[in-house]
C-alpha cells in the first residue's frame, strides 16, 4: 500500500514538472496584468488603454486586411520604430542555410533556416495571422503574421499549418510544422520579415545563433533612392553603432504626435529645433506628420 502511494506522488510531480512551457509563459504574463488591473482606477485605467494602444500601431499603419501576399498598399512612414520584445524564436534552430540577399538573380527577401520535418514553428511576436496558403511552385505551405509591433513575419516551406486565417496567436504559439514543402529539396524555414510590405534582413532583427534579437527595438528607415539590401544593412549598422554611443551619453526621448502638431511646436516643446528633428527622423520639413507617429527628439 505504501509503496503504491509513493507511485502516484511520483507520478503527480512528474506531471507538474513538465507541465506545457506555453502555459506557464501564459501565467507568467497574465500575472503581471492582473496586478496592473488591480491597482488602476478608472483614470489611469484610461492611461493604460492609451499606452496599449501606442503599442500595439499595426492598425494605423496598414489600413488594409487583404490576402495579397504581403504587399499591400500602406502608407510607409519614414521611419519607424519596431519593438522587438515580447519576441520568440520561429524555431530553435541556430543554422541559417542562405542568408537573405541576392541569389542567382533574383533577391532571396528572407533566410532559410534548417529545421527537420515535423519540428515546431512557432509565432515570433504576437498579432494575427493573415495569410494561410499552400503555393506548390513557391513556399509550399505559408503563413503570414500581422504583429501588433508592426512588422509581417512569413513563414514559408511548412509541412502543415497549425492556424487559420484571421487567428490571433501570441509570440510563441504553435504555428506549423517545419517540412519542405514547395519549390525546395530540403526541410528547412524559409523566414521573411516585412514592414509595410517592404523585405528587411531578418538577421537584423533576430540572431538565430544566439537564439536572441539584436536589441530592443529595430529603427527601419525607409530610403527609395537606396533601397536595396547593402544600403539598408549599411544603415542598420550605422544606425546601431550610433545609437550604443549615444546611449553611454544620454538617453533618447521620443515624441507621440497630437492633433493638430506641427513639428515647430514639437520642436519648442522640447527645446530643440525642427532641422535637428528632420536631421534625427530622416524627414523633411514638409513631411506630413501622421497622428500617433513617435518622433526623436534628442
Ligand atoms: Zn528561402
Amino acid at each position: 500500500m505504501k509503496i503504491y502511494l509513493k507511485t502516484i506522488i511520483a507520478f503527480v510531480l512528474t506531471l507538474l514538472s513538465i507541465a506545457p512551457v506555453a502555459a506557464q509563459d501564459i501565467l507568467a504574463r497574465q500575472a503581471p496584468i492582473d496586478a496592473r488591473m488591480r491597482a488602476v482606477d478608472s483614470v489611469s485605467l484610461k492611461r493604460l488603454l492609451q499606452k496599449e494602444s501606442f503599442s500595439n500601431p499595426s492598425a494605423m499603419l496598414y489600413g488594409n486586411w487583404g490576402e495579397h501576399y504581403a504587399r499591400n498598399k500602406a502608407t510607409v512612414p519614414d521611419s519607424f520604430s519596431i519593438v522587438l520584445s515580447n519576441f520568440c524564436m520561429p524555431t530553435t534552430s541556430h543554422i541559417v542555410t542562405s542568408d537573405y540577399g541576392m541569389r542567382r538573380g533574383k533577391l532571396h527577401k528572407g533566410v532559410d533556416i534548417k529545421v527537420y520535418t515535423g519540428d515546431t514553428i512557432r509565432a515570433a511576436f504576437s498579432g494575427k495571422v493573415r495569410i494561410v496558403r499552400y503555393d506548390e511552385k513557391g513556399f509550399g505551405n505559408y503563413i503570414v503574421i500581422r504583429h501588433h509591433n508592426g512588422l509581417e513575419t512569413i513563414y514559408g516551406h511548412m509541412q502543415k499549418s497549425l492556424v487559420d486565417q484571421d487567428d490571433e496567436v501570441r509570440a510563441g504559439t504553435p504555428i506549423g510544422l517545419g517540412g519542405s514543402t514547395g519549390r525546395t529539396a530540403d526541410a528547412h524555414l524559409h523566414f521573411e520579415t516585412r514592414f509595410c510590405g517592404i523585405a528587411i534582413d531578418p538577421t537584423h532583427l533576430f540572431d538565430f545563433r544566439n537564439q536572441d534579437v539584436t536589441g530592443n527595438t529595430y529603427v527601419f528607415h525607409n530610403d527609395k533612392k537606396s533601397s536595396t539590401a547593402l544600403a539598408q544593412a549599411r544603415k542598420a549598422k550605422e544606425e546601431q553603432a550610433s545609437n550604443t554611443t549615444a546611449s553611454s551619453k544620454k538617453q533618447t526621448h521620443y515624441h507621440k504626435v497630437t492633433k493638430g502638431e506641427t513639428l515647430s511646436a514639437i520642436a519648442h516643446k522640447h527645446h530643440t529645433t525642427v532641422d535637428n528633428l528632420c536631421r534625427l527622423n530622416r524627414i523633411s520639413k514638409t513631411s506630413t506628420l501622421r497622428l500617433g507617429q513617435i518622433l526623436k527628439y534628442n
